[in-house]
């Protein structure tokens, strides 16, 4: 088992949902207060540093929920159309 999956067992499925939200404000967060920085500047390696954090913290929430019985190939499938969709409008 790996330990994505160990951790799924571990924590329980809903609270490992909760986490993964509780992850997913924190990157909002990180961006918000990026983007809304004068766009002339640069974010400083402590932003980028933050923002790099939040994203490795939500990939590892979203590797664990990709255990659960059946989301990896649901997920996969969905990405798949929606990439396509994405490959469709910036080559319009
Ligand atoms: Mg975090």
């Amino acid at each position: 088992m790996s330990i994505y999956t160990n951790a799924i067992k571990y924590f329980g499925v809903f609270n490992q949902f909760l986490k993964t939200a509780e992850e997913c404000a924190e990157l909002q967060k990180e961006l918000i207060k990026a983007a809304l920085k004068d766009c002339t500047e640069e974010l400083s390696p402590q932003e980028i540093n933050n923002i790099c954090e939040e994203l490795a913290d939500l990939e590892i929430m979203i590797s664990q929920l990709r255990t659960l019985n059946g989301f990896a190939k649901k997920i996969d499938a969905i990405k798949k159309l929606k990439l396509k969709r994405l490959k469709g409008l910036i080559n319009a």
